[in-house]
């Protein structure tokens, strides 16, 4: 047998240009196989970026459409629409099956999350599971821990090794053709879906010329610019959740827990949450954990459409219950450290209190009604002045 035959021959350019270019199309298209190209270093792909950097491009093209308020309207619909896509449909449902569907609903809900244009579910479930098994290791593929921001933010969706969606640790959702098709082909959705934009305009522009919107700008805000912003909404997660917030739970990440992240999310920024317990439909775990998905999913079983809604355990609930007042414990302590002064104010302040309630009631005893006075509400002053009064020949005897 010759070494040709069992080393691997090195990829050309443009054998690498030319299979990135079929991978616009066709996802799982990988002539070397899908291992050996998850295998290779980090590393962007350029060619194979190209449609994603055309999508950013195109949100430029707002300055020679213009703008109108159907556009804006829609451009921010489709944010918290889409939104709700990505956390309700490609997280807490292709991920982490945290409830349960028809296999006719379950296509439905890969189509509706293809519009988010964040490539198909299947891929996006596969990568996800991978986060939660190494979250911030070094095979965690989007750990500002571990290759920092701006990787974990944009960068690892751009690398080639991350492109295909390994099946085979997926098989739950692999096992149905019609869903491996979406994605395969994760453009089909993207292009119909902009495509009904583009046409919803031209309709508007013909029927309802006073609107003042035009088919390009239903494309360019509606399509362009609210899918940018919805990915890098999405992408925050990648980058801050493990950043940015509070740890509630001593999880083996570093996922916390933030508010503004969960109002730019629908609910997603309840990380620290969802790492400690990834099988609940909800991400807020108390009520006060704003988490409009949940609000969303949980009106959406009342329909019949999805059910099987799971809760957080009692066990978790408590748990945090716990570290809360653990943390809260903490906290003062520490304030009490840094800021010596609070620690000085427990003295102080029961000091201060018995001090006025030692003068009220020594006011009260030193200074008796008298029954010859016309007056019945008078002072702590007046008396003063009285008693002055009084003593003033013994002053005046005391002076030279
Ligand atoms: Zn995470
Ligand atoms: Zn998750």
């Amino acid at each position: 047998m010759s070494v040709s035959a069992t080393s691997p021959a090195p990829v050309s350019a443009f054998r690498r240009a030319s299979t990135a270019l079929s991978q616009w199309i066709d996802s799982d298209y990988c002539p070397d196989g899908a291992d050996k190209m998850r295998a290779e270093p980090d590393k962007v792909d350029w060619v194979r970026v190209m449609p994603f950097v055309f999508l950013h491009a195109g949100c430029l093209a707002a300055f020679w459409v213009g703008v109108s308020p159907v556009a804006i309207g829609t451009a921010l619909a489709l944010y918290f629409v889409r939104m709700f896509a990505v956390t309700g449909v490609h997280h807490r449902y292709f991920s982490h099956k945290t409830y349960s569907t028809s296999r006719t609903g379950q296509f439905l809900l890969a189509l509706f999350a293809g519009t988010t244009v964040q490539r198909g579910s299947l891929w996006w479930a596969y990568h996800h599971r991978h986060h939660h098994l190494h979250s911030d290791d070094p095979e965690d593929a989007h750990s500002p821990h571990v290759h920092g921001f701006w990787w974990s933010h944009i960068g690892w969706i751009t690398s080639r090794r991350n492109f295909p969606t390994d099946y085979s640790k997926i098989k739950d959702l692999a096992k149905f053709p019609e869903l491996v098709w979406l994605n395969r082909f994760d453009l089909v959705v993207p292009v119909l879906f902009a495509l009904s934009l583009f046409g919803g305009g031209w309709l508007l522009e013909l029927h309802a010329p006073a609107l003042g919107t035009t088919r390009w700008q239903m494309l360019v805000w509606g399509f362009f610019i609210s899918t940018t912003v919805l990915f890098h909404g999405t992408g925050c997660i990648n980058s801050m959740a493990h950043l940015m917030g509070k740890r509630r739970f001593k999880t083996k990440d570093d996922s916390r827990n933030s508010a503004l992240l969960a109002f730019i999310t629908l609910g997603e920024g309840w990380h620290n949450n969802h790492h400690r317990y990834q099988s609940s439909t909800r991400n807020g775990f108390y009520w006060w954990e704003i988490d409009p998905t949940y609000y969303g999913l949980k009106i959406l079983s009342y329909t019949g459409f999805i059910w099987g809604l799971k809760p957080v355990p009692q066990s978790v609930l408590d748990e945090g219950t716990r570290a809360e007042h653990v943390a809260s414990v903490a906290a003062a302590q520490r304030a009490a450290l840094v800021h010596p002064e609070f620690a000085s104010l427990k003295k102080v302040v029961p000091a201060a209190a018995a001090f006025a309630v030692a003068t009220a009631a020594a006011a009260q005893t030193t200074v008796p009604p008298k029954a010859n006075s016309p007056a019945i509400h008078r002072d702590v002053t007046e008396e003063t002045h009285n008693m002055a009064k009084k003593n003033l020949p013994a002053a005046s005897a005391e002076s030279p």
